[in-house]
């Protein structure tokens, strides 16, 4: 008999305190709250799911609002990040945004080459294109990074990605002179050291200098020297001063963003 009024207790009340929790508790996010919600990874992920507001579904992942601050967030499609939205402004671009590269656009990925994967195959999710464009307005820039990707470009805070231009602004996309020749471009991605900000590729330019490029993977501007003037050089030749240059030293990239397009991820450049 007392078993039978337990089992009869739990049936009524454990699906009641369910409810009853869920009321009570506010569910809120990193960016209204200051204290890190509990429970584990999937816990996190489930909540966002039945309980955040379900807002635009990109190719890669969908946008969730808290449903107590509004805050956007970003759930990719293998739920395994949730990503900050720096500026919701632009999410209904990004949902607009159509590649539509032309042939001609399309083929310069091929000619010019996207910049391979490093040596850790950290860049998987981005097809880069160091190049020059024209715009829309007719403006030329010479430093340019084209970046296709899977995930949106309002989730990364990094200040690259400030104020960056959509793809469907481009009219025109050519060779750079700032970029480093192809086998520069590869051997420079595929320095071991890569990730611990030291790994200093030796060449030398059309002056006869010699410069130690570190993490410059793409362009390259000094001494009046360009990019796809530099050679590579062994160490045994060395005769001349040395300069350790950083990525970005003497100008600014520009950011050129387009959603992810996996016929050009062969355009990468592969061993010689
Ligand atoms: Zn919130």
């Amino acid at each position: 008999m007392k078993m039978k009024f337990l089992t009869l207790f739990k049936l009524i009340f454990k699906p009641l305190d369910k409810t009853i929790f869920f009321r009570r508790k506010k569910i809120t996010c990193k960016s209204c709250k200051t204290t890190e919600p509990g429970g584990s990874w999937i816990d996190l992920v489930n909540q966002v799911r039945h309980f955040y507001k379900k807002g635009v579904q990109f190719d890669f992942g969908t946008i969730y609002y808290c449903p107590n601050c509004n805050q956007p967030w970003y759930l990719d499609h293998n739920d395994t990040t949730l990503s900050y939205v720096h500026d919701s402004s632009r999410i209904e671009e990004w949902m607009k945004l159509s590649n539509n590269l032309t042939d001609e656009q399309k083929n310069m990925f091929f000619e010019i080459g996207a910049t391979p994967l490093d040596f850790y195959e950290y860049g998987k999710d981005f097809i880069d294109l160091p190049c020059k464009v024209t715009l829309i307005n007719e403006q030329t820039l010479d430093f340019v990074l084209i970046r296709l990707q899977k995930d949106p470009p309002f989730i990364y805070s990094e200040p690259c990605y400030n104020e960056y231009i959509t793809i469907d602004k481009v009219v025109k996309i050519e060779p750079s002179e700032y970029t480093l020749n192809p086998e520069l471009r590869l051997q420079t991605c595929q320095a071991r050291e890569i990730r611990m900000c030291f790994s200093p590729t030796r060449v030398i330019g059309s002056n006869g200098v010699q410069y130690l490029l570190n993490g410059v993977t793409n362009f390259f501007y000094q001494d009046n020297i360009k990019g796809s003037e530099l050679k590579n050089v062994l160490k045994s030749d060395a005769k001349y001063e040395l300069d350790l240059v950083e990525q970005h030293c003497n100008f600014k990239v520009k950011y050129i963003i387009g959603h992810w397009d996996e016929s050009l991820v062969r355009s990468r450049i592969a061993n010689f």
